[in-house]
């Protein structure tokens, strides 16, 4: 038995089967997601930048009826060494990245031995996929990757990031989800000589599923997940006005995301959208403002990770101040206000 203390590292060893084709050539496909219309989502940059450290050429795959206007912008946008080649699958049926209509696909690409490494990021597409084309091809993948030691050697947070696990995996196929916070984005620029493959998608006839409709909450805020700075509530708020009404004014004037604790989506706060920590979204901004809440473990593991935090509670206990580089102790309904005008002010 071990105890537990802050991102104390574990190792273990996975001797799993290794039932799938036998892998020669050290190669990685990365599923790079877009917006519906083809815009690249900036994790994928992340997801490059992560498949890099595998020091293997990379497939980047794209999928979906507008998966050509995501390749072209990489190849426009991203200078990715190790970058060798961009696969298309243009088909209505791949839109949503349903995991029933992407398994079969990635199935058939991962057969044989031309990859011997698959990358995915840990978004809820992904983590949607990879458990579901790790059982069709018997594979046992290593997920929420945070730090790449090697080909075959992974780092990723357990109990709750509590504690780091390094993982050496014998498998011949390598199946990784990898959390974009961890990673820098690969660099600006042109991949002019890689070229833009497009394939069909043969096997799509066993589809069980269609997508029907999508019922979504658009904010006009940064997305959490790539937010520079996130200004996060907590219980301290006593109802949805006051949450609002403060933290509102003070993202505003830094462009931040807005984010929340569990108890403050349970206690109708704001929408479960905004929930960040161990069941809710990871995210590391560069600064993280945490607003009268107290910093249980289960929300410091979707957090601890940013850049700069500042704490702002007035109980001098709170656990949020042991992990925050800046803390203000006081009341959030005079602080969050007061704080609000003078950085307005600094802004002129
Ligand atoms: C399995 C499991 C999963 C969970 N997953 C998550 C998760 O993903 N994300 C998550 O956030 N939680 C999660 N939780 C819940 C977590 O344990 C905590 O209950 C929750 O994070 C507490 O939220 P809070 O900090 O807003 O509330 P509290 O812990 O009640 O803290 C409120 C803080 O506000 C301060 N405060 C009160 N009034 C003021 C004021 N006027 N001015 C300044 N400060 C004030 C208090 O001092 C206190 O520190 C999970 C729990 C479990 C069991």
């Amino acid at each position: 038995m071990f105890r537990l203390t802050s991102r104390r590292t574990v190792s273990l060893m996975t001797n799993l089967p290794t039932s799938f084709h036998s892998s020669k050539l050290a190669s990685t496909l990365a599923l790079l997601e877009t917006s519906p219309d083809g815009n690249l989502d900036p994790s994928s940059l992340n997801l490059l930048q992560a498949a890099k450290l595998l020091k293997n050429p990379i497939t980047a795959l794209f999928v979906g009826p507008n998966a050509s206007t995501g390749a072209q912008s990489l190849k426009d946008s991203v200078k990715c060494e190790g970058l060798s080649k961009i696969v298309v699958v243009k088909d209505d049926s791949l839109a949503h990245y349903l995991p029933e209509n992407i398994s079969p696909l990635l199935v058939e690409l991962l057969k044989g031995d031309t990859y011997s490494h698959f990358v995915i990021t840990s978004s809820s597409t992904g983590k949607n996929i990879l458990p579901r084309l790790a059982a069709l091809i018997d594979n046992q993948p290593v997920c929420d990757v945070v730090k790449i030691e090697g080909p075959n050697k992974f780092v990723r947070p357990i109990y709750a990031g509590n504690a780091l696990a390094t993982i050496e995996t014998s498998q011949d196929k390598k199946l990784l989800s990898v959390r974009a916070s961890a990673f820098d984005s690969v660099e600006e620029g042109k991949s002019e000589n890689v070229e833009i493959v497009e394939i069909p998608f043969t096997n799509k006839d066993a589809i069980p599923i269609k997508w029907l409709s999508a019922n979504l909450t658009k904010t006009g805020r940064p997305d959490l997940g790539s937010a520079k700075t996130i200004v996060s509530g907590g219980r301290a708020f006593k109802d949805k006005e006051s949450f609002e009404k403060y933290l509102t004014p003070l993202a505003d004037v830094l462009d931040a995301g807005i984010g929340a604790t569990r108890a403050a989506v349970d206690n109708g706060l704001c929408d479960n959208s905004l929930q960040i920590g161990q069941t809710g979204k990871i995210v590391a901004p560069n600064l993280y403002i945490a607003v009268g809440l107290s910093g249980a473990v289960q929300h410091l593991a979707g957090m601890k990770d940013s850049g700069t935090i500042v704490a702002i509670n007035n109980d001098p206990d709170a656990p949020i101040f042991k992990n925050a580089t800046y803390g203000l102790e006081g009341d959030v309904l005079k602080i969050v206000p007061e704080l609000t005008e003078k950085i307005k002010a600094a802004q002129k």
